[in-house]
C-alpha cells in the first residue's frame, strides 16, 4: 500500500466571481478541472481487480498470440499455392494446440494441424480440412491459396510491450482476459473511494420505524447507498441527522475521518430550515452552485476538514439526478478514474413538451418501440417515476419545445455505472 495523495485544496469549489446561473457543462468543466484522485494505491491479483480503477498504464508482458499458429483445423505446408489441382504427401505426426510438432516439415510436404497449434518449422500456410481430399498418405486440393492463409501471426493481436490498458480505466471482465493472455498476474489499482451518505430532515424516519402522518421515510439514503455500490465506490452509511446545526456539525466532524467524500441530502437551499447550507456557509466552506438545471438546483459544495461534501437537494428525483450528473463524474476523478461522460443515444421523442430555453432538463424516461417516452409527471417528489424509468432524457440547454418524433438524447441508467 502506498501513501495517499494530499487532500484537495480548500478552495477547489470556488466559483468565478459574478456567476449567476451556471450552465451544466460549465459546472462539470469546473469539477473536472479542480478535482483529483484522493485514494491510495494497492496491488491486487487480477481475479480481485474487477471494477477497480487502474493506477497506471498496463503493458503486455508477452505477445498474443505468442507464436504463429493456425486459425483452423487443416493441413499445413510452406508457401503460396498457384491455381490448379495439387497433391502433397503428408509427414507422419500432427501439430495440435499445446502439443507442438518438434520436427521440420520439408518443402513440398504437408502436416495435419489443429486449431491453435503453433506452426511447425517449415509451415507458414494452412488449408482448411473441408477443402481437402484425404488419401492414405497424401492430400489433394485446389489452389490458389495465399501464403499465410488461415494462420495467425505472432503478436498480430498484441505485441509484447504494447500498452493494453490505460491508467484511469475501470477494469472489465474482458480486461481480465486481455491481461491474462498477455502474461500479467496483477494490477496496480486505486483503493476504492469511500463515500458517506447522510440524510437530513426533522420529518424523516428510518425503515422499520413507525411514521406519524407528518413524517416520511428516508428514501434517499437506501437509494444513494445502493447507487454508490453499483458505481464501484464503497458506500458508508452515515445515518440521518435532525435539522440541528450542532448535531450536523458533530456528524460531519466524525465522518470526515471515516470517508473520502460525503453526500448529504436535504437542507441545501437557502431557507430557514436549510441547515446543511447554513452550517457549511457558517464554516466558510460552502459554495452554492446555482446550476441552470431542472430538477436539482441548488447544489451545495463544500470542503469539510479536507473532505468534499456534495449537498444534494432533498427531493429524491433531484437528489438522484444531481448524483448521476455531477457527483458521479466528480467521484470518479477522486477515485482515480478518467472523466466519465455517460453514453447517450439520439432517439425520436415519443412525447411532447414545452421547455424554456436556457437550462438543461432531465426527464425520467424509458425506451418503448423505438421511441423514448417520459413519465407522466415532472414533480420532483414523484419517486414512482424514478422507479418506472429506465434512464433519463437529457434536453439541451438551448432546446425549446419538443414535438413528437424530434431527436432527443436518452441516457440509460446503465450508462451511469462507473
Ligand atoms: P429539503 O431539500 O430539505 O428542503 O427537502 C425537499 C423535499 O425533499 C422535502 O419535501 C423533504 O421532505 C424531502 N426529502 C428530504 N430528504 C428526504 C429523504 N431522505 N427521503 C425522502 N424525501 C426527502
Ligand atoms: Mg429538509
Amino acid at each position: 500500500m502506498t501513501l495517499k495523495p494530499p487532500p484537495l485544496r480548500n478552495d477547489c469549489f470556488a466559483l468565478p466571481a459574478g456567476v449567476d446561473w451556471t450552465p451544466v457543462d460549465e459546472a462539470l468543466a469546473l469539477l473536472r478541472d479542480r478535482l483529483d484522485v484522493v485514494t491510495g494505491r494497492e496491488i491486487l491479483p487480477l481475479g480481485q481487480a474487477l471494477g477497480r480503477v487502474l493506477a497506471c498504464d498496463v503493458l503486455a508482458r508477452r505477445s498474443n498470440p505468442p507464436q504463429p499458429n493456425t486459425a483452423v483445423d487443416g493441413y499445413g505446408f510452406a508457401g503460396a499455392v498457384p491455381e490448379g489441382a495439387h497433391v502433397l504427401p503428408l509427414v507422419q505426426g500432427r501439430a495440435a494446440a499445446g502439443l507442438a510438432y518438434e520436427g521440420e516439415v520439408p518443402a513440398g510436404r504437408a502436416i495435419r494441424i489443429l486449431t491453435g497449434a503453433a506452426l511447425p518449422a517449415g509451415v507458414d500456410t494452412v488449408i482448411l480440412e473441408e477443402d481437402v481430399t484425404l488419401g492414405a498418405e497424401e492430400i489433394a486440393f485446389h489452389g490458389p491459396l495465399k501464403q499465410g492463409a488461415n494462420t495467425r501471426k505472432a503478436g498480430e493481436d498484441v505485441a509484447a510491450g504494447d500498452v493494453i490498458l490505460s491508467a484511469g480505466r475501470v477494469v472489465t471482465p474482458a480486461d481480465l482476459a486481455l491481461a491474462t493472455a498477455t502474461g500479467l498476474a496483477e494490477f496496480e489499482v486505486y483503493q476504492p473511494l469511500r463515500v458517506g451518505v447522510l440524510s437530513t430532515g426533522d420529518e424523516l424516519r428510518d425503515v422499520g420505524q413507525t411514521a406519524a402522518p407528518g413524517q416520511i421515510y428516508d428514501a434517499n439514503r437506501p437509494m444513494l447507498l445502493a447507487l454508490l455500490g453499483q458505481m464501484g465506490f464503497t458506500p458508508v452509511d452515515l445515518g440521518r441527522v435532525r435539522d440541528d446545526r450542532a448535531a450536523l456539525r458533530a456528524r460531519l466532524n466524525s465522518a470526515a475521518s471515516e470517508v473520502d467524500v460525503i453526500l448529504t441530502s436535504g437542507g441545501a437551499s437557502a431557507g430557514d430550515e436549510d441547515h446543511v447550507s447554513a452550517l457549511l456557509r457558517e464554516a466558510g466552506a460552502m459554495q452554492e452552485w446555482r446550476i441552470a438545471l431542472k430538477p436539482g438546483r441548488p447544489l451545495a459544495l463544500a470542503m469539510w476538514d479536507g473532505v468534499p461534501i456534495f449537498g444534494l437537494p432533498g427531493n429524491p428525483v433531484a437528489a438522484l439526478v444531481c448524483t448521476l450528473i455531477f457527483a458521479r463524474p466528480a467521484m470518479g476523478l477522486m477515485a482515480g478514474a478518467s472523466w466519465q461522460s455517460p453514453q447517450g443515444f439520439e432517439v425520436p421523442a415519443g412525447f411532447e413538451k414545452r421547455k424554456k430555453p436556457g437550462r438543461r432538463e432531465y426527464l425520467r424516461a424509458r425506451m418503448r418501440d423505438g421511441r423514448v417516452e417520459v413519465f407522466k409527471s415532472e414533480g420532483s417528489g414523484r419517486i414512482s417515476g424514478l422507479s418506472w424509468a429506465e434512464g433519463l432524457v437529457e434536453l439541451r440547454d438551448s432546446a425549446a419545445d419538443i414535438s413528437s418524433g424530434d431527436p432527443v438524447r436518452f441516457i440509460p441508467y446503465d450508462s451511469f455505472r462507473l
